[in-house]
């Protein structure tokens, strides 16, 4: 799976590498001092900040939202809700989901940084629909120690969001749950779609 892969970091020699096949121990030589993706990032960074500006904000996002969405690299949030630099707050992990460390990001984005509304963004060709619970066995076989998290895996996205949603809504330590949205983002597409919510049935 490639969740379990070892990736060595390519500066170190391939023999003080632990755990990795001969393969992938040996870079070839002429690579061995070629720029990482982080340099690559960090040289990046130097043409940006040559064009930077201060834009004088402070740390609390214009938009007074945050978005709760899956790392996946297809979901350009910004470009996809027409978001400006200091609009809001986004809360990243795998899924999407909201875990108690979302929570917290959303108490601190609240309580300290006002904002008031939620959004919750899931996505078509999510890779936690391929996992499960048995992912935290998998790991506790290879490495003799099972993690204390959840894998928070789910196997119908409309049912997560509902899920994330009612997690949000029900926090005690959240000030506004009253603007609490979620959606599924196509990969394909690039479209929204909004999950309902499902309706409690009136007493009849
Ligand atoms: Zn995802």
């Amino acid at each position: 799976m490639g969740y379990l892969t070892r990736t060595g970091r390519r500066r170190r020699r391939p023999d003080t590498v632990v755990g990795m096949t001969p393969a992938e121990s040996m870079p070839s030589a002429p690579d061995a001092l070629a720029p990482t993706v982080t340099d690559r990032l960090v040289a990046a960074n130097r043409g940006y900040a040559d064009d930077f500006a201060d834009p004088g904000m402070d740390a609390r996002p214009v938009l007074r939202v945050a978005v709760v969405a899956c790392m996946d690299a297809r979901l350009d949030l910004h470009a996809a809700l027409g978001l400006e630099l200091g609009d809001c707050h986004t809360i990243r992990n795998a899924g999407g989901v909201v875990t108690d460390d979302t929570i917290r990001s959303l108490t601190i984005s609240q309580r300290a940084l006002g904002t008031r509304s939620v959004v919750l963004i899931h996505h078509t060709d999510c890779g936690l629909l391929n996992l499960t619970e048995e992912f935290r066995f998998e790991l506790e076989a290879e490495v003799g120690q099972r993690p204390a998290w959840s894998v928070e895996s789910f196997r119908d996205l409309d049912a997560d969001v509902r899920q994330s949603i009612r997690r949000v809504e029900t926090s005690p330590f959240l000030l506004h749950t009253d603007d609490v949205r979620g959606f599924v983002f196509d990969v394909r597409t690039g479209l929204l779609r909004e999950v309902s919510v499902e309706q409690i049935p009136a007493g009849d």
